[in-house]
């Protein structure tokens, strides 16, 4: 090939090879952008229990002779200071879940066992509201990964229900196996999401309208989290809701592939 070829062949090459490094900038920059966001978010968010914590802590100081106002005000630190660590926890595994290596040491997870902590740790929360909290479906159903990102998730799905659920409901948790996946459903009758706001409940810090609940303390992180955890398994989280009636979220998960050996149990992946 002549000089005049070779320059003609390496041109596009090398405006490909450009564009891809200005892609590459854009990339970085708006991750960068992305990042500075998340922080200037949680520095916000934690801004909030933390100055509650310390007015309340004056509180206490200057009402000394009455102790029904100490009492109030120290359960209320109380509440802020438990809302501190959820918020620290939440915030912790949301940037495990979004590291390099988000699925360490995965195993074989039994969604039965994901199905009942995640109602054990809401069962107090539920009584309070005389919610009755059912479980239905298929059973002895394993997913391949963590088995504390999948109960972290199920427990939000199912914490979030009894939260905006009203008084007396139900919420149901249906565990089903469709083609190669597991499907986890957890249905509400609460107070249900607006058409409007249905796509940004999933974005980090994301609330709808706290004033309406302002009294179950989120932190606009749980769906982040389950959003998170299903991408990290190959899998994906659905929500149909209706205003007023009710909401369901779907997690699915791809089934863990096994040969099933004497005992019936799982023996591993294939
Ligand atoms: P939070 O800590 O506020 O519950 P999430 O990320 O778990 O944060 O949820 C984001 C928002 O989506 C909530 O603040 C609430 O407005 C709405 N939401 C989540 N689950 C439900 C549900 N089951 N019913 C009605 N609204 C919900």
């Amino acid at each position: 090939a002549t000089a005049r070829t070779v320059i003609a062949r390496v041109a596009p090459l090398g405006s490909r090879l450009v564009l891809a490094l200005v892609e590459d900038r854009t990339r970085e920059k708006r991750v960068e952008a992305v990042r500075r966001d998340f922080v200037a978010n949680v520095s916000h968010e934690l801004k909030t229990p933390v100055g509650a914590i310390r007015l309340l802590a004056e509180a206490v100081t200057e009402a000394a002779d009455d102790p029904e106002a100490v009492e109030r005000f120290a359960s209320r630190m109380l509440t802020e200071s438990d809302r501190l660590t959820t918020l620290v926890q939440q915030i912790i595994e949301l940037s495990r879940l979004q590291g390099d290596d988000p699925l360490e040491a995965p195993v074989s997870v039994s969604l039965d066992d994901v199905v009942a902590a995640a109602v054990d740790t809401s069962t107090i929360d539920a009584g309070a509201k005389r919610i009755t909290l059912v479980t239905t479906g298929d059973h002895e159903l394993h997913v391949f990964g963590s088995l504390d990102q999948i109960s972290a998730a199920v427990s939000n799905l199912v914490a979030n229900a009894v939260a905006y659920s009203d008084e007396g409901s139900r919420v149901l948790v249906s565990t089903k196996a469709l083609g190669d996946t597991a499907q986890i459903s957890v249905v509400d009758q609460g107070i249900g999401i607006p058409a409007r706001e249905i796509d940004r409940i999933f974005e980090r810090f994301y609330r709808v309208d706290p004033a309406r609940h302002r009294s179950t303390g989120g932190t606009g992180l749980g769906l982040s989290i389950v959003k998170h955890v299903a991408a990290t398994h190959g899998g994906d989280v659905n929500v149909w809701s209706v205003e007023g009636q009710g909401s369901t979220f779907t997690l699915t998960l791809p089934l863990q592939p096994h040969a099933l050996d004497g005992d019936g149990e799982p023996s591993g992946p294939v």
